[in-house]
């Protein structure tokens, strides 16, 4: 674990509300019962837990919900989980999160997003990183409600305005809509599990980067055991990946696990996975200069690892 630890790490797919850590929201939750807006005991084991159910992920997200409801706090778990991922060698980080809007804090969707940039500005790797901030937009939420017809014009324009977009894609059985995804030539898709042959097909010959998030896709149920996750061809054929985390918070993960946790499923050797990291560079949504500064990272640690 050390090795994987000292690793280079490039994180590409992390939920804000997903990472954040047990002794947080144990602190966040033991406040709202004290003020009766929750049964504290209700919350407390599934807190305590690391291999949560599908069911105790999704209580937690209930949890996870009711807590980050205002700015003080939004600032708070950005600045922790930035440290987190910074600690275990994260070079690089694209958080996501959806902008809320409450109206009985006076949250409107730009103070949310003002709250995640100052938790993002009171870390130092953010202020080493020049480019970052809002880079990209991310399709995420439930996949069975709504429709891609819905969101294609939003993340059109998004994308003629010159940010990147990344969709959560194939997370649930629907060719119709995976193709149109897939037409749609994103930069990134997350997860890609529920991929029919034509489906294979497309993003073969499109190229598009796939941000693999296998403890993610246990625990949801998404792909039913590791041996037959889609990891191993997509390797193989060098197709472009790269390993993320998704939410280390919600699924007791690291990306340096991650890392170790391919090593051990399919056999590959610490080079193999440090290229592997270093490939990751090429996919990032900053732009030439961020992309310059990592590379010298990887040189550097390839001489010293
Ligand atoms: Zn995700």
């Amino acid at each position: 674990m050390e090795w994987w630890v000292s690793v280079p790490k490039v994180e590409l797919h992390a939920h804000l509300n997903g990472s954040i850590r047990n002794s947080t929201l144990l602190e966040l939750a033991r406040e709202l019962g004290d003020k009766g807006t929750i049964v504290f005991s209700d919350f407390e084991h599934v807190i305590r837990k690391n291999d949560r159910t599908l069911r105790e992920v999704f209580k937690l997200f209930d949890l996870i919900h009711v807590v980050t409801t205002d700015h003080k706090t939004i600032t708070r778990i950005t600045k922790e989980v930035v440290e987190d991922f910074a600690a275990e060698n994260v070079v690089y980080l694209e958080l996501r999160t959806t902008p809320k809007r409450n109206d009985s804090i006076g949250m409107s969707k730009r103070s949310y997003m003002e709250a995640v940039v100052d938790g993002l500005r009171s870390v130092n790797l953010a202020l080493e990183m020049k480019d970052m901030g809002v880079i990209g937009i991310d399709l995420s939420g439930n996949p069975t409600v709504g429709e891609w017809a819905t969101f294609f014009p939003a993340l059109k324009f998004a994308r003629e305005q010159g940010l990147s977009v990344t969709l959560h894609c194939g997370e649930v059985p629907n060719s119709v809509e995976i193709q149109a995804m897939l037409d749609f030539l994103p930069g990134r898709i997350g997860h890609a599990c529920c991929f029919q042959d034509e489906e294979w097909r497309k993003l073969r010959s499109y190229k598009i980067p796939v941000e693999i998030c296998l403890t993610s896709n246990i625990r949801t149920e998404t792909i039913s055991s590791v041996d037959v996750h889609h990891f191993a061809d997509l390797y193989k054929e060098n197709h472009p990946i790269v390993l993320c985390t998704d939410d280390t918070g919600v699924f007791s993960t690291s990306l340096s696990n991650e890392y170790a946790l391919v090593s051990s499923a399919f056999g590959l050797g610490k080079m193999e996975l440090f290229e592997l990291a270093r490939k990751a560079v090429d996919f990032i949504f900053a732009g030439n200069e961020v992309k310059m500064e990592l590379m010298k990272v990887y040189e550097s640690a390839a001489t010293t690892l």
